[in-house]
């Protein structure tokens, strides 16, 4: 183990499950790293909706719960059996356990990338779990009748986080990406990161619209984050043998359904996604990365950062997030 003194860290946690309120700022002790582990010391932090679910309690924890998923740093110290990074490396990641809002943490190695030269910290803290979300959508989870350049697809919140990524991303792989978002102003950013279409999905008729783009014909995929408010209608944006990918929850989670209505509206697949099943190897967090590390460097997905908080204002930054306030990336920073 390369040797660090310890140290403290300002950490935000939750002591029980609820609304913004219930963000604290602690003070905790952060020790050496164990085998697998690493300390990073952190320059940004990602903020995504995900934060939201467990603060609530729509994703469950054991108490005190140190929240944030993503962020960005140098590494301080690696434990025992860790060879992909060391001491004074610039590193990001996206991982499970939860616990990135803090100046320094100890967490295990295999999630974590080195980051390349040429992307800043704020972006590196940005992208990771967002993008890395954007890749295994669009690269791996495949329709049955595969997936090809001039396909049209449905992304709901395409102004968002995740949202603004797949936008470009799909746009480089020559997809027709058709974009839901809040608001004409969110719907106007989203054609300018790459959306064929767009639809403001408060004041039209989401289903009909896609009808009318697709000539009746419907889309190959949704990839619905939104779901409550979204799903059902969503099936009927499909074209027979369409893939459902359900990812997420912004508006509350999707009620249970009938699976036999799926035979009816086209022999339907549906499909719940979490990037967590996709980064459960070093290899393989490694590839996917790397995926999105090049994608980024050649300019093709640009990360847009629109909001930046200290990390002492993070009830503000949860408050935008739930309040349909942000678009693209937000970053804390310690
Ligand atoms: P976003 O920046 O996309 O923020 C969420 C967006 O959802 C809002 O801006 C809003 O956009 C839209 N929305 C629709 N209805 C509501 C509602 N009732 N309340 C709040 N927001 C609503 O967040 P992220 O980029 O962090 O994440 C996007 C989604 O992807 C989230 O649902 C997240 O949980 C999911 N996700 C899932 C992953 C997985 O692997 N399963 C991994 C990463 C993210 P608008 O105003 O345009 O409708």
């Amino acid at each position: 183990m390369t040797q660090a003194s310890s140290a403290t860290s300002r950490t935000v946690r939750i002591h029980a499950h609820g609304g913004p309120e219930q963000l604290v700022l602690d003070t905790v002790d952060v020790g050496q790293p164990g085998p697998g582990e690493i300390r990073i010391r952190h320059h940004a932090i990602g903020l995504n909706f995900i934060d939201v679910y467990q603060r609530t309690g729509l994703y469950p924890n054991a108490m005190p719960l140190a929240l944030g998923m993503e962020g960005a740093g140098v590494i301080e110290a690696v434990g025992d059996g860790v060879s992909h990074l060391k001491a004074g490396d610039r590193a990001a990641y996206a991982a499970n356990p939860p616990g990135s809002y803090c100046d320094v943490r100890v967490m295990p190695a295999m999630n974590v990338c080195k980051l390349p030269d040429g992307i800043d910290f704020e972006t590196g803290a940005a992208m990771m779990l967002k993008g890395l979300t954007a890749q295994y959508l669009l690269k791996r989870c495949r329709p049955v009748e595969g997936l090809v350049a001039g396909d049209f697809v449905l992304f709901h919140a395409a102004a968002g986080g995740v949202g603004l990524i797949a936008c470009q991303w799909a746009k480089a792989l020559g997809l027709q990406l058709i974009g839901t978002a809040g608001s004409d102003e969110k719907c106007a950013l989203a054609k300018a990161h790459g959306a064929a279409h767009t639809i403001n999905y408060r004041t039209e008729d989401f289903a009909a619209r896609v009808k009318d783009i697709t000539g009746g014909k419907g889309v190959k995929v949704v990839y619905d984050s939104v779901g409550k408010d979204t799903f059902d209608k969503s099936l009927d944006c499909l074209m027979p043998f369409g893939l459902m990918v359900s990812f997420g929850n912004a508006s509350g989670p999707v009620a249970p359904f009938a699976p036999g209505l799926l035979g009816p509206k086209g022999s339907l697949y549906v499909t719940r996604q979490t990037l967590f099943t996709h980064i459960t190897s070093r290899e393989r967090t490694q590839e996917m990365a790397d995926d999105l590390f090049e994608v980024v460097q050649s300019g093709a997905v640009k990360i847009r950062i629109d909001q930046r908080f200290p990390l002492t204002d993070v009830k503000t930054a949860h408050e935008s997030l739930e309040a349909r306030k942000t678009t693209g990336c937000t970053v804390l920073l310690p």
